[in-house]
């Protein structure tokens, strides 16, 4: 059986990103250039001040205090077209504005006093070049400015508005298809009678994408029987993206792997050491990934935020496509049977000064969704791990985008 970096290695070899599309920068935030783009002009454009002062010749205020003439006035926003600053004189400049012919430093008026309406005395030393800005410090025109596989934030809005640009090319975001089976099903809204469950999986999955930064659609509830699992199998296959949950176990009326064989998806693999979600499976048809999941709402979850969140990303341009881990020490005795497989654990995360503490959010069973909604991370133990003492440290990676870090909690 493929172990747990195997199985998501296996599926990241399998996935290439999407193609492009332009998209208003207004709108980029969180999306990934698909593009490199480079700078159309200097950045800054013209030398310019960078404080309100008194633009002068650094060499005419060799001894301090001097005194200038006060000759012209050159606001924000205005040119410095024709302006030239005479020897022994200033020019009265606002922070931004183009900086006048001949002048080599900006005196903060902070540093000055004004002597009359039309005279200036500057206090303090004036070196060359001091608080300018000069033409294409920032950035040189031709110059990269954001690369391909960059995330937008708000720094690199920042920048591609500032040269201008109205759209940017970004890597689609996939349609993902999710589609839930079983017969015990029914659907969010109704009151289960006697052996039925709530299908609370296609929901969660749902947010799960939503969450990736990816389109979910769904499709519904595939029936265990060959006829309806055809038709919404081939409807989810129409999407970029197919996800389903249950239905992927040994049972006798597990028919997901088999149906999806009829229409063409080639397994790549079936079952990963790992606990919970073993029964996980990957299939591609042409191109186009499919995951079959557990049923089990925790495992579908897991699985999904381990092997489908990592291939979305990637399909999305992102580098990072795995979360970062780090360490944590174990606040209570986890008895982990050993095993031959990975085993995540929900935990919450705890910060008592430099330490992190990972607190098992309540019992670890598959069926058991309260320690899913109180879990703020995962631990990730290795297989061939035995039980585990508290004081023990352990991989931790934060589990979804919403960070949960108790401080000091006990
Ligand atoms: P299965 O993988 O079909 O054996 O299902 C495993 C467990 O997950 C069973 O208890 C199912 O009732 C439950 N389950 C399957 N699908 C869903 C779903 N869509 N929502 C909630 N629970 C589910
Ligand atoms: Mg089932």
């Amino acid at each position: 059986m493929l172990s747990f970096e195997q199985a998501r290695q296996l599926i990241l070899e399998n996935i290439s990103t999407t193609g492009s599309e332009q998209i208003s920068l207004a709108e980029a935030g969180g999306r990934v250039l698909a593009e490199d783009i480079a700078a159309p002009w200097d950045m800054p454009l013209w030398d310019n001040s960078a404080m309100d002062g008194y633009a002068v010749r650094s060499s005419d205020c060799g001894k301090i205090p001097c005194r200038l003439e006060v000759t012209d006035y050159i606001p924000a926003g205005a040119l410095a077209d024709g302006v030239v600053l005479a020897p022994g004189c200033a020019v009265k400049i606002m922070t931004g504005a183009p900086l006048p012919s001949g002048a080599d430093a900006v005196v903060p008026v902070e540093e000055t006093e004004m002597g009359t309406e039309t005279h200036v005395t500057i206090n303090e030393l004036v070196k060359p070049r001091q608080h300018i800005r000069f033409r294409g410090e920032d950035v040189l025109a031709g110059e990269c400015i954001t690369a391909a596989g960059t995330i937008v934030r708000p720094p690199e809005v920042s920048m591609l508005a500032s040269f201008g640009r109205v759209l940017v090319p970004v890597y689609r975001r996939p349609i993902v298809a999710i589609l839930s089976t079983g017969d015990e099903l029914i659907e969010v809204g109704r009151t289960p009678g006697a052996g039925e469950i709530v299908n609370s999986n296609t929901l969660a999955l749902a947010a799960a994408v939503q969450e990736a930064g990816a389109i979910p659609r769904i499709i519904g509830i595939a029936r265990d029987n060959h006829e309806s699992h055809l038709d919404k199998l081939r409807e989810g296959l129409k999407a970029d993206v197919l996800v389903t949950s249950a239905g992927v176990s040994a049972g006798d009326r597990d028919l997901v792997r088999i149906v999806l064989e009829e229409l063409g998806v080639k397994q790549i693999f079936w079952k990963a050491a790992i606990k919970p979600g073993k029964p996980l499976a990957f299939g591609l048809k042409d191109n186009k990934p499919v995951f079959s999941l557990p049923g089990n709402p925790v495992s579908s979850l897991i699985t999904f935020e381990e092997f489908v969140r990592p291939a979305l990303l990637r399909m999305m341009g992102q580098r990072q496509v795995i979360r970062p881990y780090f360490r944590a020490i174990l606040r209570d005795d986890v008895r982990n049977k050993e095993s031959d497989r990975t085993t995540f654990l929900r935990i919450r995360l705890e910060r008592e000064g430099e330490l992190f503490y990972a607190a098992t959010s309540g019992k670890q069973q598959s069926g058991l969704l309260k320690t899913m909604v109180n879990a703020a991370a995962i631990a990730v133990i290795p297989p061939g791990q035995g039980p585990l003492a508290a004081g023990e440290e352990v991989d931790v990676h934060f589990f979804g985008d919403y960070i949960e870090l108790l401080e000091e909690a006990r």
